[in-house]
């Protein structure tokens, strides 16, 4: 496990917490909420190479595929949302177009010839996107920050504005985007008729050796201001954590939450960093608590990539259950296929 070390300044709110900053890296800041070293990441691989599960792995079941049925720029009011894959989102809220975590590439990997594959298509072309207004990252991790896929956007939408933590910006600004903020915890900014709020998430960073949480990792509350008032949470990768009341306190209540369901085994190794699915449910009920009882959830972060050990169609059937176990209706779980669009009307 790696240390926490005494912080390098000392005032924190209670309620607010801040990410921990020491010996030029961060860390998360709740007791026993470090992510486990890398000597934790070889006692996972050896048992699981042992056991064949690299090799064969769990059977990769045929997810069914959608059309998607976005427009290029929704009505005044409108919010759509469109799952590409894993925790890449095409978020509409109004007439601004975001998208979150792109990943397009066949592999969540610094190479073209190994690491995590591709198991579905992306449900969007990256040629049939409309125009991106904002794009949201989250963290440095290669399922989440692509080199490829950023150039790629960089060159079709030379005007969005991207949003990153700290640190994560620089990456965006080396491949040619024109404009490109840097947000820790709390902090915001407006975006034509949207705004956006970088928001706690309890995780760690890593592209290669060395730079293990030099840079942060966070969530995004999104406001939407034009016509109606739409809410929407984006949680990044995150384990569960005390703060969920705090962002739904000062952000919310949300009427949508986008929280990854997947990547959650095995627990000893996982649970610090990803949540399952009973605490991805339990989380947006504290996310939209006290707002309209026909909140939203779209599970992200399955059902795409192979990166660890539960069955793949395992997320979703406990996403299930436990919706069903909290008392939420059936249909504000928005369980979306690759390249499904979800529409609420203004
Ligand atoms: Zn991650
Ligand atoms: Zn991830």
């Amino acid at each position: 496990m790696m240390e926490r070390p005494a912080a390098d300044d000392e005032f924190r709110s209670p309620d607010e917490v801040h990410p921990v900053r020491a010996n030029g890296r961060f860390y998360n800041p709740w007791p026993a909420s470090a992510p486990a070293g890398f000597r934790d990441f070889l006692r996972w691989q050896v048992g699981r190479r042992a056991r064949q599960e690299i090799v064969t792995g769990p059977a990769w079941p045929r997810f069914e595929r959608a059309v998607p049925a976005f427009v290029p720029r929704g009505a005044a009011g409108a919010l759509a949302i469109t799952w590409v894959g894993h925790s890449t989102v095409l978020l509409q809220i109004g007439s601004v177009n975001l998208l979150t975590d792109p990943i397009w590439s066949d592999r969540a990997s610094p190479v073209r010839f190994a690491g995590p594959r591709r198991m579905v298509p992306p449900g969007v072309a990256i040629e049939s996107l409309p125009p991106i207004d904002v794009v949201l990252l989250s963290h440095n991790h290669y399922d989440h920050l692509d080199d490829r896929t950023v150039r790629m956007l960089i060159e079709r939408h030379p005007a969005a504005r991207w949003i990153a933590p700290v640190g994560v910006a620089d990456f965006a600004l080396r491949r040619g985007a024109a404009a490109v903020d840097e947000l820790t915890w709390w902090e915001e900014r407006h975006v034509a008729s949207v705004r956006i709020a970088c928001t706690p998430a309890q995780h760690f960073s890593a592209r290669g050796l060395g730079d293990r949480n030099r840079t942060l990792w966070c969530g995004y509350a999104i406001h939407g201001s034009e016509g109606s008032e739409r809410r929407v949470f984006f949680a990044g990768d995150t384990g569960r954590h005390p703060a969920f009341r705090s962002i739904a306190e000062r952000y919310g209540p949300f009427e949508l939450t986008m929280m990854p369901i997947g990547a959650y085994e095995p627990r000893w190794f996982m649970r610090s960093v990803h949540m399952n699915p009973e605490e991805a449910v339990r989380a947006h009920v504290e996310l939209t608590a006290g707002g309209s009882s026909q909140a939203a959830m779209v599970p992200i972060h399955w059902g795409t990539f192979r990166l660890t050990d539960e069955p793949p169609a395992e997320p979703p059937a406990r996403t299930h259950a436990a919706w069903a176990a909290a008392g939420l209706r059936a249909e504000d779980l928005w369980l979306l296929r690759h390249g499904e669009t979800h529409v609420r009307a203004p």
